[in-house]
């Protein structure tokens, strides 16, 4: 038995000499540093009693430390336990207690800050983006070139995962070795990853997105990332042309757009841009191939189900469809209604069964269990179709879709409609209580200069939707609510503008 999810990485170090993380600082760690620091942490995390089937929760600025912590917890045989750095101490004493981690790693300088919401964990620990504090002292003290991994089978549990919380609060996705483990190796195929990469890595370390995609596809391939802490589109130009890969969500692209030095020289020795988490604009597709040649590859996931589908790395990337579903992944549409299967071109729920899906979520049986069909496939919560060349589309969230006067309206058809109108940013469109249509259509449109007001908007779309799917109101703002993802908080807008029609 071996340590699935590390072993992984350890064939993919082939070269030990070669750098897997240059630092924004310039700084290089080579698989060698990675395997010994990596062995050392799991070292200090076993001394200090972590057992298999322990968490250990972690809050830290993205670094190298921080990727070596959490391969040393995977080698410790424990889960590794991501937080998002902007959690409040109150949002962090929420997730500490339902995770009930051995040992949490926060930041030294928030250690007091988190005081009380760290209160109940037996062990805490400091790192900070420079790789110092207690938890890099506790590693220093130990060898860890002499640490035999702690073996874990397939499906034992590497991580848990909390989702971004875009429609309510956040769940813990538990991720066994062999959903990482699988789906790395899949990435490697269909991306082409090899030693020879190269990978711009401006996401973030604590979502599934930076975490499992960008980073394990990189270690298993023996590859380099260039970190960055976030996304800053200038350092990114810099960085490009010393890069093959750069893996974004959708503003990265819509950003960078914004940049004049973005060209087709600047990206010549790219060979991949990917986008996911979020829709990518068929616009902004179309924009970035006009400007640098490259026809971004768009790919679909989720927190529970890793990477699911991609477009093709050969063969025509289609804009606004999210590829195919990937090796060993099954997907359908289905009536969420009635269960029954549907055909090509036609809007439902989408499910996923495949060795990339997760066994459940952290302490909630019931919802693990209504979430999962009898036949093995997981419900995951968005709409979509599969068109008749095979490409799956996502038509948005299930939670997002308004019934309005008994009529259901896709507000990703909506949007598009309103995206398309000139001087136009973009839009989101929501379902709003209403006293008479239950759920009333509503547009939140942002505007650039020379954009349509109200009334022109409207009558516009009369033009080209049917009159149920047509916005009862436009409403102007200065920008949508995103999280860190960049995902727009539609619970958020229907928060803000609840009582616009008196429902
Ligand atoms: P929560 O489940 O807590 O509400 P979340 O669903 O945003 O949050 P994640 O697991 O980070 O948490 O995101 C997965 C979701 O992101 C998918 O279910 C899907 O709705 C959306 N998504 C991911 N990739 C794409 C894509 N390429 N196009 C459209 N939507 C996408
Ligand atoms: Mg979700």
């Amino acid at each position: 038995m071996t340590n699935h999810l590390f072993s992984l990485v350890r064939d993919g170090a082939a070269d030990p000499t070669r750098t897997v993380i240059e630092t924004h600082e310039g700084r290089h760690h080579s698989y060698a540093d990675l395997l010994a620091r990596s062995g050392a942490y799991a070292a200090a995390l076993v001394a200090a009693g972590v057992a298999p089937g322990d968490r250990v929760a972690v809050q830290v600025e993205k670094s190298a430390e921080v990727i070596f912590l959490y391969l040393g917890v995977v080698r410790a045989g424990a889960m590794f336990l991501p937080l998002n750095t902007a959690y409040t101490p109150a949002e962090i004493g929420y997730f500490l207690g339902d995770a009930e981690p051995a040992l949490f790693v926060c930041d030294p300088a928030k250690r007091e800050a988190l005081a009380g919401a760290a209160a109940g964990v037996r062990q805490v620990w400091t790192l900070d983006a420079a790789g110092t504090g207690s938890a890099a002292e506790a590693a220093d003290a130990q060898d860890g070139a002499a640490f035999a991994d702690v073996p874990r089978a397939p499906e034992d549990l590497a991580a848990i995962l909390y989702t971004s919380g875009t429609t309510g609060r956040s769940k813990g996705a538990m991720l066994t070795h062999d959903n990482l483990a699988s789906n790395a190796k899949v990435m490697v195929e269909v991306w082409r990853f090899t030693a020879d990469d190269v990978l711009i890595h401006a996401l973030p370390v604590f979502h599934t997105h930076g975490l499992f995609v960008a980073t394990n596809t990189v270690l298993a391939s023996g590859g380099t990332m260039l970190f960055l802490p976030r996304l800053d589109s200038k350092k990114i130009l810099e960085l490009m042309p010393r890069a093959t890969a750069m893996m974004g969500v959708p503003t990265f692209y819509t950003r960078l757009l914004k940049e004049p030095g973005l060209t087709r020289e600047v990206s010549r020795s790219i060979r991949l841009f990917t986008s996911g988490s979020a829709p990518l604009l068929a616009e902004t597709h179309r924009e970035w191939q006009a400007r640098t040649g490259h026809a971004i590859l768009e790919r679909y996931g989720m927190t529970e189900t890793n990477m699911s589908t991609s477009n093709p790395y050969d063969g025509d990337r289609v804009a606004g469809t999210v590829g195919f579903p990937l090796p060993g992944v099954s997907l359908r549409v289905v009536d969420p209604e009635s269960g029954v299967a549907l055909g090509p071109d036609e809007v439902g729920m989408i499910e996923v069964k495949g060795a990339n899906v997760f066994k459940g979520y952290w302490r909630m049986p019931e919802k693990t269990a209504a979430e999962f069909k009898p036949d093995g496939f997981f419900i995951t919560g968005d709409l979509g179709k599969v068109d008749s060349r095979g490409y799956v589309h996502i038509v948005g969230r299930g939670k997002d879709l308004i019934i309005s006067g008994g009529f259901n309206v896709y507000p990703k058809e909506v949007e598009t409609e309103i995206d398309a109108l000139p001087g136009i940013v973009e839009s989101a469109v929501i379902g709003l209580p209403h006293p008479d249509f239950g759920e009333a259509v509503t547009a939140v449109v942002v505007g650039g200069e020379g954009a349509p007001d109200e009334a022109a908007v409207t009558a516009d779309l009369e033009g080209r939707l049917a009159k149920f799917k047509c916005p009862k109101r436009v409403l102007f703002v200065d920008e949508l609510p995103r999280n860190t993802m960049g995902k727009v908080q539609k619970n958020i807008l229907r928060e803000q503008f609840a009582g616009l029609f008196g429902g």
